[in-house]
């Protein structure tokens, strides 16, 4: 495929680029060209996303699910991203699902965004992975998107607090597309915030999925209790009829 000429096109601090099976959410098992971002507007007690360093390069793989990374000096080029995803398009047809957007928050790079995703989208759909809080950068980019998987971040797991309204106004601009929510709950979690959360989705659309998915410890373990798991999505089932149980399988697999 020609590329197109790239007209104005912001470079990007990226922190990873890849080809792996998608593990959380809707889009599960799935495989996707990952696009990670750096930086992230919110500091979550369980975060395992090392994106907040600065000054280093991108890694790149160079073929898809191959682990051939590369450095890439920051801040990257559409050009170069465009390059890999065309060659991996044309060898690889058919085995990409869509482009992950992911993080961090890529929705902080919304600017960038804004000229990136039409020319990404160009070779395949596009699945925005955020937060759930940048509703005002969601409503300028959400013509370029074409899924989306959001957060909910409930205090008693991430250390967030009072994001609620931001939560609410974000998904409402997201249901406009295909939208999954997704909780993270652990042995801390309380049952008035799996109310909430499901209060919140069915406010705006009561056949939004929501994923309650349980924290990942370090040593790659559960760290909520069986029977805990089932009491919130009985929670969860009273306001929602698509309340799912789903962990962070990549994990398991040994996947990026
Ligand atoms: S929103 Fe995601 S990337 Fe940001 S701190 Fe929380 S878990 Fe980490």
């Amino acid at each position: 495929m020609l590329l197109p000429p790239i007209m104005n096109s912001p470079p990007a601090e990226l922190a990873e680029v890849f080809s792996s099976i998608q593990g959380e959410g809707e889009l599960i098992g799935l495989r996707q060209v990952f696009i990670r971002f750096r930086g992230c507007n919110l500091q979550c007690d369980y975060c395992d996303t090392p994106t907040a360093r600065t000054g280093e390069p991108c890694l790149m793989e160079q073929t898809p699910g191959r682990r051939d990374f590369v450095p890439v000096t920051n801040p990257v080029a559409l050009e170069r991203i465009l390059a890999l995803v065309d060659g991996w398009h044309r060898g690889w047809t058919g085995v990409h699902h869509s482009v992950s957007i992911t993080g961090g928050e890529p929705l902080m790079n919304y600017e960038i965004l804004h000229s990136w995703l039409p020319e990404l989208r160009a070779f395949l759909p596009i699945y925005l992975e955020t937060n759930g809080v940048m509703h005002t950068a969601l409503e300028r980019l959400i013509g370029h998107i074409d899924m989306i998987g959001m957060d909910i971040k409930i205090p008693s797991t991430s250390g967030c607090t009072d994001l609620w309204d931001d939560h609410r106004r974000f998904l409402e601009i997201a249901a406009t597309k295909k939208t999954v929510v997704k909780v993270v709950v652990d042995e801390q979690t309380e049952d008035w915030e799996i109310e909430r959360c499901a209060e919140i989705v069915r406010a705006v659309a009561g056949s939004i999925p929501l994923i309650l998915q349980p924290v990942t410890n370090p040593d790659n373990r559960i760290g909520i209790s069986p029977v805990k798991l089932l009491e919130f999505q009985e929670i969860a089932c009273r306001n929602l009829h698509d309340v799912r149980v789903i962990p962070q399988t990549h994990k398991f697999m040994g996947q990026l």
